[in-house]
């Protein structure tokens, strides 16, 4: 046992992701937290600093950060501005620990700054491995970093694979047969077709087994969310497309689960929150406790299973085909995602019309390797201007 606690910097502390990583860290003090990290969220990262006492405190909008630092000019916490402070108290000598949860390709920087210096990483932002997984996992076996899985699928595979492989050396795959990924199927799993282009941004919000920011949500009600993460297990673990299979399972009980040549299937259970993956994470390869309710299993209804419908769901097959072509297809469809999500979310895109959009951004791509950042920033940008173009047709029509 170290005698010093574990100091931990936390990207993206005011989400969901990040307050629930509070919550596991204030329950242990073998844990501190070095830094938080948001947006533009004033009040709420303030009173996360009066709480958690962090030594540094990030906002990347300028405004927001001088209001943050009048509001702190009587505490220890030092506050910093802009974009290239993320990187720095990602990659700070002082923080052993980093979780990675800021949403979407915005993470890509300080996550790659944590990792390239080293840390343990606490995996969230997924996003930011689709966008860029070749260059992420080098940068990982590069720096020696220790990658740590919080998607809860993953963190379930992550436990679930031989000797709790550890993605830094790779996991032994020669025995593994599939894995076989989990999708709870979101709130309109069997809704008809023909109601969908009338979903709300607060309809697709409401997610019937887990709590989680709107982005995401809105990707758990598309099935993209699933794409992403079926990419998002390629990479992490070293799998081909033949060896990955989704999995509806509306319970979100059985998190994902890994079949073995002589037949035996492990899985992983727990309760639908994400305290269980963040402490897994915390403490690995040691356990300690989340604050997460136990599960109980005669209490909770029927576990059902069944195959996915690719013809409700073009966003999961999208996120298939990227994964198989890599090189930058998973970075495109990502960046159009991005942008067609936020704009449903403001109103500007109906709901059937996510799928579409992708789909037409996808059917551009030049097939190309993902061979530096620059290429992946490139890639990220254009496919955005031809997501936002298509938007503002779509409209017109
Ligand atoms: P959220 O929207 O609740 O929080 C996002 C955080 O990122 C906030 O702190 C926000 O201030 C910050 N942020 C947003 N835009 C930013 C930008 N441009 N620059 C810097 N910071 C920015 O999101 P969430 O639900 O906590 O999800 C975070 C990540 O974790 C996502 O990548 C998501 O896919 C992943 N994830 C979330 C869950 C979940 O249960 N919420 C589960 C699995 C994976
Ligand atoms: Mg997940």
């Amino acid at each position: 046992m170290k005698s010093a606690n574990t100091a931990v910097t936390i990207l993206g502390s005011t989400g969901s992701i990040g307050e629930s990583t509070l919550d596991v860290i204030g329950q242990h003090p073998r844990y501190r937290v070095f830094a938080l990290t948001a947006y533009r969220s004033v009040q709420k990262l303030f009173e996360q600093c009066l709480q958690y006492q962090p030594q540094y405190a990030v906002l990347v909008d300028e405004a927001a950060a001088q209001k943050l630092a009048r509001l702190l000019a009587d505490s220890d916490t030092r506050v910093l501005s802009g974009r290239d402070s993320l990187k720095t108290v990602a990659a700070h000598v002082e923080a052993g620990i980093v979780m990675a949860a800021i949403v979407g390709a915005a993470g890509l920087d300080s996550t790659l700054a944590a990792v390239n210096s080293g840390k343990k990483v606490l995996l969230a932002n997924k996003e930011s491995l689709v966008m860029a997984g070749e260059l992420f996992m080098q940068s990982v076996s590069r720096s020696g970093a220790e990658l740590l899985p919080i998607d809860s699928e993953h963190n379930a595979i992550f436990q679930c694979l031989p000797g709790n492989g550890s993605i830094k050396t790779g996991a032994d795959l020669a025995t593994v047969r599939k894995v076989i990924l989990t999708a709870s199927g979101g709130p309109f799993l069997d809704l008809p077709l023909e109601a969908f282009a009338a979903i709300t941004p607060d309809q697709a919000c409401n997610h019937p087994r887990w709590e989680m920011g709107r982005k995401i949500s809105v990707d758990s009600a598309t099935l993209m969310n699933k794409g992403l993460e079926y990419i998002e297990a390629c990479v992490l673990f070293g799998l081909k497309c033949s060896q990955l299979e989704v999995l509806i399972h509306p319970q979100s009980i059985v998190h994902s689960m890994v079949e073995y040549n002589d037949g035996s299937v492990i899985a992983q259970l727990a309760a639908p929150d994400m305290r269980i993956p963040i402490a897994y994470g915390l403490a690995w390869p040691d356990r300690i406790s989340s604050g997460a309710s136990m599960l109980d299993l005669a209490a909770e209804q029927t576990l059902e299973f069944r195959k996915p419908d690719l013809q409700r769901f073009p966003c999961l097959q999208l996120g298939m085909e990227a994964a198989a072509q890599g090189g930058t297809a998973p970075t495109w469809l990502n960046a159009a995602n991005e942008v067609a999500v936020q704009a449903f979310l403001d109103n500007r895109l109906a709901f059937n019309q996510i799928p579409d959009i992708n789909a037409a951004v996808m059917s551009k791509i030049p097939c190309e390797a993902a061979l530096s950042l620059d290429i992946i920033h490139k890639a990220d940008k254009e496919a955005r201007l031809l997501a936002n173009e298509l938007i503002v047709k779509a409209n017109h029509h």
